[in-house]
């Protein structure tokens, strides 16, 4: 049993039986007197394990064949450079909902800059400091991909469903991948970071649809050219072995506790039990509109005229081993990223915390 409980945004908890078998295998890995570090990545060992950790993502997400399962370099913040480099042709759309949406759109602007592309924020909600996911704009037919970040991890807000798109949608899901079950078929391209949900920080996941590659006129460099990464099977180079190890782990974890379909549920039960003391609490308020409320990122702040508590209660948290709970310092107040390896418990004990420190003010 962890001795924390551990509400870190990224990187991220991990499932228990994930990091044992990630110690065994640095210790001895299948039975080769090596370590999981040690070994090459083109032995038939280490690619039984890619090959396992590919199929756990179709699995899982039910992907169909016309999309490919990538494992790459540079987090999230080189995939917002792979996307552009790979769709951008003369006009991309972003959907601007916070920090990381904003810097995936500063890559593909830049990117476009080179040779006359564009790439402009269809919508935005920057000017109430990102509390809402915008509705009610249009998506132009004409633009070569439309970027959307699915759940924005400092803000907390979160689009909760697939969204209808007349152009190849791409998204950012960083932070909500296999949090819920998704309709893969509607993407061109999802990708992000594997350490908020998926494993630990060192490995990027993408998973593309082949069909919308090879359109672009302009050179891609080898590296970020998603096609190289399809045809070495995710092993052009050497791939971040002991990353990639730790999130088959986790993926089987999830399989084992019942698919991402049985992790949406828990994932609801957490959230709402966490946004109900919230909205219950008289010292606290959430600061993401109601309807777009992220399962995974809870951010609250205190209660208007109690901000002068806010350091006490997070002394307080700390003192009941609680981590992590503090606000993105663009934001500050507080975080509670309740990821899927993230226990009922942790979530049952942020909440009593929360009403003692009520108490405690009476
Ligand atoms: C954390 C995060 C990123 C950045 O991920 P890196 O892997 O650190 O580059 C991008 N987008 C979202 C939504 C994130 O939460």
């Amino acid at each position: 049993m962890k001795k924390v409980h551990i509400f870190n945004a990224g990187p991220c908890i991990l499932p228990e039986p994930a990091l044992e078998s990630a110690i065994e295998a640095l210790k001895d890995f299948k039975g080769t007197g090596m370590s999981v570090i040690e070994i090459s990545h083109r032995t038939k060992e280490w690619e039984s394990v890619m090959e396992e950790c590919r199929s756990l993502w179709k699995e899982l997400l039910d992907i169909p064949d016309t999309h490919e399962v990538l494992f790459l370099p540079g987090g999230a913040s080189l995939g917002f450079l792979f996307v552009a480099y790979n769709l951008l042709e003369k006009k991309a759309g972003y959907l601007e909902t916070g920090v990381w949406a904003k810097k995936a759109l500063k890559e593909a602007k830049g990117l476009g800059s080179t040779f006359g592309a564009q790439a402009y924020a269809v919508a935005s909600s920057a000017e109430t400091t990102f509390n809402y996911i915008p509705e009610g704009y249009e998506i132009p037919s004409d633009l070569d991909y439309f970027h959307i970040t699915t759940n924005n991890t400092i803000y907390g807000t979160e689009l909760h469903g697939d969204i209808d798109c007349p152009v190849p949608l791409v998204a950012d899901m960083s932070s909500d991948i296999m949090s819920r079950t998704l309709d893969v078929s509607k993407y061109a391209v999802i990708y992000g970071g594997a350490q908020k949900n998926v494993g630990p920080a060192g490995v990027a996941f993408a998973i593309v649809r082949k069909d919308v590659l090879g359109k672009v006129s302009h050179y891609i460099p080898t590296m970020l050219d998603y096609r190289t990464h399809i045809d070495g099977g995710s092993m052009f180079n050497t791939p971040p072995v002991f990353a990639i190890f730790v999130m088959n782990e986790t993926l089987k974890w999830i399989k084992a506790n019942g698919g991402v379909k049985a992790m949406q549920e828990r994932n609801r039960e957490k959230a709402e039990l966490l946004y109900a003391e919230i909205d219950r609490n008289s010292l606290f308020r959430g600061t993401a509109a109601v309807k777009d409320r992220s399962v995974m990122n809870v951010c609250f702040v205190m209660a208007e005229g109690k901000e002068a508590l806010q350091d006490e209660f997070l002394a307080f948290a700390k003192s009941r081993n609680m981590v992590g709970l503090k606000g993105h310092r663009s934001v500050g107040g507080f975080r509670a990223s309740i990821y899927n390896a993230c226990p009922l418990e942790s979530v049952k004990a942020l909440v009593a915390a929360m009403q003692e420190f009520e108490d405690l003010k009476k």
